[in-house]
C-alpha cells in the first residue's frame, strides 16, 4: 500500500512538468468539474504549470453530503479504533514526505527544506492525534448528591470544515482534518488555490490509511467555494486560517448560522531588543525569523524595536551583511537561503510596500526590491528589504506585508517598546531579546500578544500545546491544535445519574 503511494505521488510529480490539473476529492476519490478553472503557477520560473478545478454550490453540496453520510459510522468507532488508522496515515505521511515537499516548492516556491520543516510540523500534530483516545477522557464526579454520580461525555460535532492559506499548503491543513476526524467529525477542506496539491495528496494518503470514504473530502476554489461552504446547513463547525478580512467575513457568516467557528488573520510581529541582549545571537536568530519562506509567514518577526539608538545601529551593522548575501534562488536548489514569493500579484503587492515605505519617509538600508535571477528572469524573487527609522504612523508599519522586507523602530526604553505592541492592532506573535529574567516575566505577563517568545524568535507552540493570537489575529478565542483543538472539535454534553435498588444497570 506504501509502495503505490510512493509510486503514484512520482506519476504525479512527472505530470506536473506537462501542465496538471487539480481535481477535488469527494467520497474517496477524485472529482473533475469543468464550469471554471483558476491557473497554478511554479513561483521558480513564473510558468503557469496547472489548473485547480473552482467548486461551485453543487460540487460542495456533493462533498458535504458524502461527509454527512459517512458521520454516523465513522463517529460509532471508538477512539483507539481511529487512532489506530491515524497512526496509519503518519507513517504514510512520514514515509512520502519527500515528494511531499517537492509538491510544496513546486507550487509555493519556499525552500525544500522550509517545505520539509513545515510538514514536521503538520506531523507532529498527526502524531498528537495518535493519543486521542487519552485526550477524549472526561471528567466524572461521583456522589454529587446521595447516590447521584455525573460525568461529562465528549462528542463530536458532525461535519466540519477547514480553509486555509497559501503559506502553510501541508501543515495548516494537518492542523485541522486529523484532529477533527480523530474527536470522529467528517470534514471537507478547502485547500489555497494558489498551492492546493499537497492538500489532495495527504487526503488521498488518509485514504490509503483507511480512514474511510466520505470522512474527508476536498474541495478547491476561492470565494464562491467558501461563501457555499459557510452557507450549507450541514456544516456544524469551521476553521480557518488566513488574512484578517477574510477571517473576519468568515466569522461573521458562519457565526451568523450558530456554526462554531475558528478564524485566524493576519499578524504584525514585534521582536523588542534590550540593551543588554546578545546582539549577535539577536541578529542571527533576525535575520532567520523575519526572511525564512521569504517572510511569508503568520509568526515571522517584521518589526525589531530597538531600545536605544546604540542597539539599532550595532543590529543593523550586522545584519546588513546576512540579508545582503542571502542566497535566492529556486526552492530545489541546494543551498539556496529564500526562493520566489507565491504569485505575480503578491509579489507585485510586497515590492509597493518597499516603494511606499520611502516615500513615507523610512530609511532604506538594504533594498532587494529590484533583484533580478539571471536563470529564472521570470520568476517571483526579491531580495531581502530593510527600513530604519520607521514611525508607528506609517502603513508600512502598521500594515502586514507578508514579505522579505523588516523594519527597525527606535525606541527610547522597554515601557515604550511595550506600548508599542499593545497598541498594534495585530497580537499573534511576538519576541523579545534580554538577559535579564525581570524584564522577560514583564515582558510576558504584560503583553497583549497570543506567543510570546523570550530569546526564542518565531515562538510557534509545539503540538501539544496550541496555536493562536489575540486582537484582530484572531475572531474567536479558541486555538488550533493541542486540547484547545479537542474542545473545538467536540460537544461537551453533562450526565447526571441516579440509579435505584434493583434496577439494571
Ligand atoms: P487569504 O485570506 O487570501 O486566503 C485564505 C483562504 O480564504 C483561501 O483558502 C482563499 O481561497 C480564501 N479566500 C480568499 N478571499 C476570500 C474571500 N473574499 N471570501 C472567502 N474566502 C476567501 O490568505 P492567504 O493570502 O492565502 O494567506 C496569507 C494570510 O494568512 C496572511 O494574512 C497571514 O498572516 C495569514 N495567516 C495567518 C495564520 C495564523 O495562524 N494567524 C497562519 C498562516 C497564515
Amino acid at each position: 500500500m506504501v509502495q503505490e503511494a510512493q509510486d503514484s505521488m512520482e506519476i504525479k510529480h512527472k505530470d506536473t512538468e506537462k501542465g496538471y490539473e487539480v481535481p477535488h476529492f469527494i467520497n474517496g476519490r477524485q472529482v473533475k468539474t469543468q464550469d471554471r478553472k483558476l491557473e497554478l503557477y511554479n513561483p521558480a520560473t513564473g510558468a503557469v504549470i496547472g489548473h485547480v478545478d473552482v467548486a461551485n454550490h453543487e460540487i460542495v453540496a456533493q462533498a458535504v453530503n458524502a461527509a454527512k453520510a459517512a458521520f454516523p459510522a465513522w463517529s460509532a468507532m471508538t477512539p483507539p479504533q481511529r487512532a489506530k488508522i491515524l497512526f496509519r496515515f503518519k507513517t504514510l505521511i512520514e514515509q512520502n514526505k519527500d515528494s511531499l515537499a517537492r509538491l510544496i516548492t513546486q507550487e509555493h516556491g519556499k525552500t525544500l527544506n522550509e517545505a520539509m520543516g513545515s510538514l514536521q510540523r503538520g506531523f507532529d500534530v498527526v502524531d498528537f492525534t495518535c493519543g486521542i483516545p487519552s485526550h477524549l477522557k472526561s471528567a466524572y464526579a461521583s456522589d454529587v448528591g446521595t447516590g447521584v454520580d455525573s460525568f461529562a461525555l465528549t462528542q463530536p460535532l458532525g461535519v466540519c470544515a477547514g480553509i486555509t492559506p497559501f503559506n502553510f499548503p501541508a501543515m495548516i491543513p494537518l492542523w485541522m482534518f486529523p484532529m477533527a476526524i480523530a474527536c470522529g467529525n467528517t470534514f471537507v477542506l478547502k485547500p489555497s488555490e494558489k498551492d492546493p496539491s499537497c492538500a489532495l495528496r495527504l487526503v488521498e494518503l488518509a485514504k490509503e490509511a483507511g480512514v474511510p470514504d466520505g470522512v474527508v473530502n476536498l474541495v478547491n476554489g476561492d470565494k464562491e467555494t467558501v461563501d457555499a461552504l459557510l452557507t450549507n446547513p450541514d456544516i456544524k463547525a469551521v476553521s480557518f486560517v488566513g488574512s484578517s478580512a477574510v477571517a473576519e467575513h468568515v466569522y461573521k457568516a458562519a457565526s451568523a448560522q450558530n456554526k462554531r467557528v475558528q478564524a485566524f488573520g493576519g499578524a504584525k510581529n514585534h521582536c523588542i531588543v534590550m540593551p543588554d541582549a546578545d546582539l549577535d545571537q539577536a541578529a542571527d536568530a533576525l535575520v532567520t525569523a523575519a526572511y525564512d519562506c521569504a517572510g511569508e509567514r503568520c509568526m515571522a518577526i517584521s518589526v525589531v524595536v530597538a531600545v536605544g539608538d546604540q542597539v539599532a545601529d550595532k543590529l543593523i551593522e550586522k545584519m546588513k551583511p546576512r540579508i545582503v548575501n542571502l542566497k535566492i534562488g529556486p526552492g530545489t536548489t541546494p543551498g539556496v537561503e529564500m526562493g520566489p514569493l507565491v504569485t505575480r500579484q503578491h509579489w507585485e503587492k510586497v515590492k509597493s510596500y518597499v516603494e511606499l515605505g520611502k516615500q513615507e519617509g523610512a530609511k532604506l538600508i538594504v533594498d532587494g526590491s529590484q533583484y533580478k535571477s539571471k536563470e529564472q528572469p521570470n520568476g517571483f524573487y526579491m531580495g531581502g528589504c530593510l527600513f530604519d527609522h520607521v514611525k508607528p504612523g506609517m502603513r508600512i508599519y502598521r500594515e502586514e506585508i507578508f514579505g522579505p522586507v523588516l523594519s527597525v523602530v527606535r525606541v527610547p526604553d522597554f515601557e515604550t517598546a511595550l506600548q508599542l505592541i499593545n497598541d498594534h492592532e495585530y497580537g499573534n506573535g511576538t519576541a523579545i531579546f534580554t538577559r535579564d529574567g525581570y524584564t522577560a516575566r514583564t515582558f510576558a505577563d504584560k503583553v497583549q500578544v497570543g506567543m510570546v517568545g523570550i530569546n526564542v524568535p518565531v515562538p510557534v507552540p509545539v503540538a501539544y500545546h496550541s496555536f493562536g493570537g489575540w486582537k484582530r489575529s484572531i475572531f474567536s478565542d479558541i486555538g488550533m491544535y493541542g486540547n484547545e483543538a479537542i474542545r473545538f472539535y467536540t460537544k461537551l454534553k453533562t450526565v447526571t445519574q441516579r440509579w435505584f435498588p434493583g434496577d439494571k444497570s
